[in-house]
């Protein structure tokens, strides 16, 4: 596994919440840290059908634009009574016409379980999928899932994404019921990352 000894990282998101918690999960590290937003980079578009597909898409995207190692995010929620959609198509979810609405998306998940009156719990998972990409080609993979269920209605304004509908296993609060310190150790974020850290960071 190649040992990540730039001084410079980019976080290939647009998304405010996730650059929010990586950048957190940074902090410790002795890198210099910008965003793909910042850089004024593009967007590239997410058309693998999975999680690995499309985080390698945006860390090559902006590792290649930038010239420095790139560290993507792509991520999702899995909801068993739906046969673990919408899973990589989380963001699809949200999509109107006005931007992203994940009230409307939540929504849409819960009227799903209810219209086939899928058994409480209804039993999720976020899944994220880190890749590290370097401006010569090179990646690594590291995967994280949390476990938990959802619950309705929504509880809570922290956080982003599907926060408010998600109980973590063990917890009596949702994500969106949590501060970022109370929501950080639980995540797949965080379970992926301590892989890459693991893998790629020298101690
Ligand atoms: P993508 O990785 O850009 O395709 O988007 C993943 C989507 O999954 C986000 O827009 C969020 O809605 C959702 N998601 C991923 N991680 C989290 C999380 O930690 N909390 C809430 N929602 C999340």
């Amino acid at each position: 596994m190649r040992t990540f000894d730039s001084s410079k990282l980019v976080i290939a998101t647009h998304n405010a919440g996730k650059l929010r918690e990586i950048s957190a999960l940074l902090a410790p590290f002795d890198v210099a840290v910008t965003s793909a937003g910042e850089l004024g980079l593009e967007e590239p578009e997410e058309t693998e059908a999975t999680f690995i597909g499309n985080a390698r898409i945006k860390a090559h995207f902006a590792a290649k634009a930038s010239g420095y190692p790139a560290l993507a995010d792509d991520s999702g929620i899995e909801v068993d009574a739906l046969g673990g959609r919408p899973g990589v198509y989380t963001a699809d979810w949200a999509e109107t016409p006005n931007g992203r609405d994940f009230v409307l998306a939540m929504t849409r998940v819960w009227e799903e379980c209810e219209g086939i009156a899928a058994p409480q719990p209804r039993r999720a998972r976020f899944r994220a999928t880190l890749c590290l990409a370097w401006p010569d080609g090179h990646d690594e993979i590291f995967e994280g899932a949390a476990e938990g269920q959802l619950v309705w209605p929504m509880r809570g304004n922290q956080g982003f994404g599907f926060d408010p509908m998600f109980l973590p296993d063990g917890h009596d609060l949702t994500f969106g019921e949590m501060s970022p310190e109370q929501k950080a150790p639980l995540t797949h974020r965080t379970a992926a990352f301590e892989k890459l850290v693991a893998g790629c960071f020298a101690r």
